[in-house]
């Protein structure tokens, strides 16, 4: 929703726009908007861009370094899922249905889930979440907390609808396997006026290989490392958690796909999402030497870690992560077997079984926080991992590149509409105004939640444990908790009109 101080700064912007800026048209290499990073965040700003009739007359560049052909020509093959995936909200769905990118979705093969278990593998303290609880009175119709889907698929349904915009006439060139080898400020040869442009404070992108660019607006949709954001010289703040998060593909023993399972181990939280029938994501966030530990035991073991993982006490798995690190425990499913049946779990409250795991699917990623000092500098703005990076184990990373995208699409179409410079500053800090306090509590809050679960330490536990049971008994307040969490409180007042 925009907030009044963004209302007031639009207005504000308005009264610089005196001036009509104009589209770049048809000079060579010069763009209206470079995006630099074509993953989700870029990919999705780039279509979303091209579907805004007050932005199609802009030209726009969309350079990513990767060679995102097996993408585009991806399809999905059943029984087979990739290990890296995202849980998108409600939210997400709406805004991508909104620029066309559903309509290239494989039929089944995002994964809605309507249930969500949550608890604390100390304490056993848990919380339940239906998607019922959120009474959307927006969005009456919306019955689940969120979808599963591939990376790949995602992006290969963005890639799809970019080609479909093309067609449809949007100026948009794609860069792939091209990377930005440097920016500069300006253009040292002296033509900075064409065609009565004036260009000399726009951004030069040099291409490892190709032509260089000028952007009046440059995005960075370029990941963590960001060379939009060091060329703009904004500092990103935050820290590692010395912390990875382990993903794998995970053949189930019964093919219930509705409900999401997430147990706080003190080591990290372990989360098993549903991707279809019988078939779970995994995303295990634990200590390094850990997750070097989980990618490289045999199969057999890792199946029998995991379930171990969301059944047995730290005791034990602290035993069998210390010998299976020396090699020396023969037959881990009998030992993980006897302790289960000790522990006489409610099994209504327990995942599936995990019965096997895809070949080739375990791999992990270093875990970061991090947050830039500005989302937007002069002919600048950054979305994405580019801006922020946050732990994932509310899933919220991509769904908060992708409200910077839809945000950043809103304020441009309203400068496009008014004749306004796109790059300039005015314009682009009514997306920073936005973004910024938002992007910041839903860090803080995973952050906060990462620490609260991180001990062992009893009266922290205590606490949690009283805290999570308390919850769990208030219906308003899980309501108000998983609102948020949908993002279906932040759907734009107004946007502008798509016809
Ligand atoms: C284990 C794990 C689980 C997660 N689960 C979820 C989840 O459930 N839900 C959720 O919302 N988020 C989740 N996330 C976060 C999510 O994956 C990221 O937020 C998202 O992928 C970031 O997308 P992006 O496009 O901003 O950045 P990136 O994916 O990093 O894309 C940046 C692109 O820029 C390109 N690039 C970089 N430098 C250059 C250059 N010099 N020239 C050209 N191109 C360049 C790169 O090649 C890359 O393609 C998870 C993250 C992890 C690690």
């Amino acid at each position: 929703m925009l907030t009044q101080l963004s209302k007031a700064l639009l207005r504000q912007t308005r009264a610089h726009g005196a001036r009509r800026f104009y589209a770049t048209q048809n000079l060579d290499n010069v763009y209206d908007i470079v995006i630099v990073g074509g993953g989700v965040a870029g990919t999705a700003l780039a279509c979303s861009l091209a579907s805004q009739p007050y932005l199609k007359q802009q030209r726009i560049a969309l350079i990513e370094a990767m060679d995102l052909s097996n993408t585009l020509t991806w399809t999905a093959q059943p029984d087979d899922f990739s290990n890296r995936t995202v849980s998108l909200t409600p939210g997400s769905m709406r805004f991508l249905q909104d620029i066309g990118a559903t309509d290239f979705f494989t039929p089944g093969r995002a994964n809605p889930y309507s249930d969500m278990r949550v608890w604390d593998g100390v304490t056993d303290a848990h919380i339940h979440f239906d998607a019922s609880m959120a009474d959307t009175t927006q969005q009456k119709d919306e019955s689940n907390i969120a979808y599963m889907i591939e990376n790949v698929h995602l992006q290969h349904a963005l890639l799809k609808r970019l080609e479909q915009c093309q067609e449809q006439g949007a100026a948009l060139d794609l860069f792939t396997k091209t990377r930005v080898a440097s920016i500069e400020q300006t253009q040292p040869s002296g033509d900075t006026n064409i065609d009565a442009l004036d260009l000399s404070d726009w951004p030069m992108v040099h291409l490892e290989q190709g032509p260089s660019l000028r952007a009046r607006l440059l995005i960075g949709a370029d990941g963590i490392q960001s060379p939009v954001r060091s060329f703009a010289n904004i500092d990103s703040l935050g820290w590692d958690y010395n912390a990875h998060g382990v993903v794998a593909t995970l053949k189930l023993d019964s093919p219930e796909h509705h409900t999401a399972w997430q147990r706080f181990l003190p080591t990290g939280p372990i989360a098993m999402l549903p991707m279809g029938e019988g078939y779970a994501s995994m995303v295990w966030s634990t200590k390094p030497h850990l997750a070097k530990l989980l990618k490289t035991i045999s199969a057999d073991d890792f199946v029998q870690l995991v379930n171990a993982a969301f059944r047995l006490n730290h005791v034990d798995l602290s035993y069998f992560y210390k010998e299976l690190g020396q090699g020396q425990l023969p037959d881990l499913a009998g030992e993980v077997a006897w302790r289960d049946q000790v522990m006489r779990n409610d099994q209504k409250r327990l995942p599936p079984k995990v019965a096997a795991v895809q070949e080739g699917s375990r791999a992990s990623f270093p875990l970061r926080l991090r947050n830039s000092e500005r989302y937007v500098s002069d002919r600048v703005a950054l979305v994405g991992d580019a801006a922020h990076t946050t732990h994932p184990l509310a899933g919220q990373g991509l769904n908060q590149g992708l409200l910077d995208v839809e945000y950043l699409t809103y304020v441009l179409a309203e400068g496009a509409r008014e004749g306004q410079d796109l790059g300039s500053i005015h314009l682009l800090r009514n997306y920073a105004t936005e973004r910024y306090l938002k992007n910041i509590v839903m860090i803080s809050a995973c952050d906060k939640l990462h620490r609260l679960f991180s001990t062992d330490f009893p009266p922290v536990t205590w606490l949690r444990s009283l805290g999570l049971s308390t919850v769990n008994n208030l219906d308003a307040v899980k309501g108000e908790i998983m609102r948020y969490a949908m993002a279906i409180e932040q759907p734009m007042a107004s946007k502008p009109s798509s016809s």
